[in-house]
């Protein structure tokens, strides 16, 4: 199928008389039937029928079908948020007494759900430098069930070889996830490099406008019904049948907005990468990141999020620096329209999260501004430190 097909008509079922090129918001919680036999056919599949919005409604089956598509799963479901996504994946294959690998630096969240939520249920963890794919075989003991990936992992852009590190997996009876929300589906699709599952925080990239919190996660028919059927179903994190449908809407224009993000990154990472005020650019886009080969090779294209390490002898220089950015709003988050910045400094707080980076490095989100504005804003920005 191809990426036209996926995003303007597949799941879109048009003949149910509504007769509307857009598809309808099915706000309803609960569903109807004309007699208690129907009903009772649709209890048995409550699934893959209406019975009740938790478990199907088809504005989020819509989604479903296309993110499934997309990421070339058999199956995809989604959350009210990345997190929930994350979380529902990893609980579905782990039991108290199992060990997980994960990659070091994972997605805030994602760290706190094996290092703290996890941790109180019995189950251990081993963060690993993903770099060497042979560093997730040296962490495996006799109950390790469970790998994460994050290629490039938060904040520091270090690669997995997802292939090799799930080859390790498959050696093992190991269940990989990966979390793919840099990428989105476009730039990266793990599940053709042998990943199990694939997570994203549908929040950034997939939705794109910064006006929705949502995740999603995809794999084989199999192992996406038994995380619906329990975690997903237990855990209760469905999104709105609304967010869902801004989902869609948010789908329609992925290519394009992906193609603008990563082409204005390219310009702005080699910009930053020339600027005596700059000490590093951590982007894999770049020949002198240490894993550019393997991003060419299983990335398509390099999106537009990248930490950079300036030059400033204190925290009040970084602050100049980011408080002069216009068009640079100072926010968490990413994957809008919007450029966005994140500078470490503010969040090296009471939390002890952090304080393994330097407090001179910047989150920069690259959005679809006109290339030339965010680089004159730099520019003005790195004279003022
Ligand atoms: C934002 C983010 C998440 C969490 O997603 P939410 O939708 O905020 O719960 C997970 N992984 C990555 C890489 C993220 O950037």
């Amino acid at each position: 199928m191809d990426l036209s097909e996926i995003l303007t008509h597949l799941g879109e079922d048009r003949e149910r008389g509504y007769d509307a090129v857009v598809p309808p918001i099915v706000q309803s919680g609960n569903f109807t039937y004309p007699t208690v036999a129907a009903m009772r056919a649709v209890v048995q599949q409550e699934f893959d029928r209406p019975l009740y919005t938790r478990g199907y409604n088809p504005t989020v089956a819509m989604l479903r079908k296309k993110i499934a598509a997309l990421e070339h799963a058999e199956d995809a479901l989604v959350f009210s948020s990345g997190s929930a996504a994350i979380a529902a994946a990893v609980i579905a294959f782990t039991k108290a007494g199992d060990h997980i690998v994960c990659v070091q630096k994972p997605y805030s969240w994602t760290k706190k759900l094996l290092a703290e939520l996890l941790l109180r249920f019995g189950v251990e963890h081993t963060f690993v430098d993903g770099t060497d794919a042979e560093n997730y075989r040296r962490a495996i003991r006799p109950n390790t069930s469970f790998f994460i990936l994050e290629s490039p992992n938060s904040l520091t852009f270090e690669l997995q070889d997802i292939a090799a590190v799930c080859a390790i997996a498959k050696e093992h009876g190991i269940v990989t996830l990966c979390d793919n929300s840099f990428n989105s589906p476009l730039f990266q699709t793990p599940i053709d490099l042998g990943c199990d599952m694939v997570a994203h925080s549908a929040t950034k990239y997939l939705n794109g406008h910064s006006d929705v919190v949502a995740g999603v996660l995809a794999g084989s028919h199999e192992r996406i019904r038994r995380v619906m059927s329990k975690e997903f179903m237990t855990l209760g994190a469905c999104p709105s049948p609304h967010d869902a449908w801004l989902l869609v809407r948010g789908l329609r224009t992925l290519p394009l907005r992906m193609e603008r993000s990563a082409d204005n990154a390219e310009k702005v990472a080699r910009f930053l990468e020339s600027h005596p005020n700059v000490k590093r650019v951590h982007w894999p886009g770049l020949e002198s990141h240490p894993q550019h080969a393997l991003a060419r090779k299983q990335m398509k294209r390099v999106a537009g999020l990248m930490s950079i390490e300036l030059d400033a002898p204190d925290a009040a220089a970084v602050e100049r620096f980011c408080d002069s950015l216009k068009c640079f709003l100072i926010a968490v988050s990413w994957g809008g329209y919007e450029s966005l910045q994140w500078p470490v400094c503010a969040l090296q707080g009471p939390s002890g999260y952090y304080t393994d980076l330097p407090f001179t490095m910047v989150r920069l989100y690259i959005g679809l501004e006109e290339p030339q504005s965010l680089i004159t804003d730099l520019e003005h920005g790195l004279a003022r430190m």
